[in-house]
């Protein structure tokens, strides 16, 4: 289980990627130019909240079952460390493969 505060940033973050490249387009462009690194397909983006039921997973490596399909939210991820941040709410001892030049504070790991 998570906090509320937890499960209030893993909402707004799914809410901030959506909008961000529509209302923000630069600062949206800004931020992914800065990404370096690439998916370990890790899985965790696809568990924010909630397990995404498209996830497979095969002997510890993660897909997505609608490749080619998936919404713009999951091709963008992630877009600033904000995103690393909240994905490492859910997998804190793996990295994601992604990195930022500057990190976002960390969110609190504590659950209920
Ligand atoms: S958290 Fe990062 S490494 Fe893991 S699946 Fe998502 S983008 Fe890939
Ligand atoms: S649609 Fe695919 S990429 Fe998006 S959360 Fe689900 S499994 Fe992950």
């Amino acid at each position: 289980m998570y906090t509320p505060k937890q499960m209030a940033r893993m909402t707004w973050g799914k809410v901030r990627r959506f909008m961000m490249p529509i209302l923000t387009p630069k600062k949206f462009e800004a931020a992914m130019a800065k990404r370096g690194g690439s998916c370990t397909r890790c899985g965790a983006c696809c568990k924010l909240l909630y397990k995404c039921p498209m996830l497979v997973e095969t002997d510890g490596m993660y897909a997505c079952g609608i490749q080619g399909r998936k919404p713009g939210n999951c091709i963008r991820f992630p877009i600033d460390a904000r995103d690393i941040a909240e994905r490492d709410m859910v997998m804190p001892d793996v990295k994601c493969g992604y990195t930022f030049p500057e990190e976002a504070s960390p969110i609190p790991l504590s659950k209920n």
